[in-house]
């Protein structure tokens, strides 16, 4: 639990954006793009970015994500369905949440030349040769290290505009020693270095009870006055704009983080 979370006054809050939504696609979460869209409009947003997981590089069979046919032949055509039907009332942006790996250049090109920007979920980094888990792998500090200079290259590659839950491998870790916090410091460093907006995740306290955002982030993101965005990350439209990113976002402007509403897409 973030200290002060739960007394953060929610009432004058106006949210105006979200760009981590997800989508029936990745067979985890409801509603269609225009689902998500509607519901961003009945709340007065500006701009809705919609990011389902897309299949990473490395594993391009396993989870069932979407791939690069499936988004130009089932993803796409939803924007352009919302964008007939919404288009007039809010901006509507195209994108996936994806792990990075160095190496697989065309990949992220190829995925850039068809959406207007991608967020950074490493949900699996390797170590040693292996893909390894960051929700549940993130027990040691050789293995934050691997994850942490994993998603520098991230934010150094330029792919990206937003580093979801960057804070995540800390989700199964039972002890944060001193060499893992300076690993970490040195992700929010380089997000600063390339401008690249770190994510503050409602979806950490929505269905994972608080194992992010941590404090360690939110202490890190105040010292280096580190760009933040609230996002929703959320796999059901009735929680695009539930109490937790209301919440969220009140806590984030009362810790006079550095709160931005857009992403300046990459
Ligand atoms: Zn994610
Ligand atoms: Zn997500």
């Amino acid at each position: 639990m973030l200290k002060d979370f739960n007394t953060c006054p929610t009432k004058n809050v106006k949210i105006k954006s979200n760009f981590h939504t997800h989508n029936y696609m990745c067979g985890h979460a409801g509603g269609t793009v225009s689902d998500y869209v509607k519901e961003a409009v009945k709340f007065g947003y500006e701009i809705i970015g919609i990011s389902d997981h897309c299949t990473h590089p490395l594993n391009l069979t396993s989870p069932n994500y979407m791939t690069v046919e499936t988004l130009q032949g089932e993803y796409l055509p939803q924007f352009k369905h919302a964008q007939n039907l919404y288009g007039d009332k809010i901006n509507i942006l195209s994108a996936v949440e994806i792990e990075y790996f160095e190496n697989n250049d065309g990949y992220y090109k190829t995925l850039l030349n068809h959406l207007d920007y991608l967020v950074m979920g490493q949900h699996e980094y390797v170590l040693n040769g292996k893909l390894k888990n960051s929700f549940f792998d993130g027990i040691d500090e050789e293995n934050v290290i691997a994850y942490c200079n994993n998603v520098k290259a991230g934010i150094r590659s330029g792919y990206f505009s937003l580093v979801a839950h960057p804070d995540v491998i800390f989700y199964n870790c039972p002890a944060v020693t001193q060499i893992m916090a300076n690993a970490f410091e040195e992700v929010v460093k380089e997000a600063v270095k390339y401008d690249t907006v770190l994510e503050l995740n409602a979806n950490g306290i929505r269905y994972h009870r608080f194992h992010y955002p941590t404090q360690l982030l939110i202490d890190l993101c105040k010292k280096y006055n580190a760009k933040v965005i609230v996002s929703s990350d959320c796999h059901n439209p009735k929680d695009l704009c539930d109490e937790y990113v209301k919440r969220l976002y009140a806590y984030a402007i009362n810790q006079k983080l550095n709160v931005v509403d857009n992403i300046g897409c990459k």
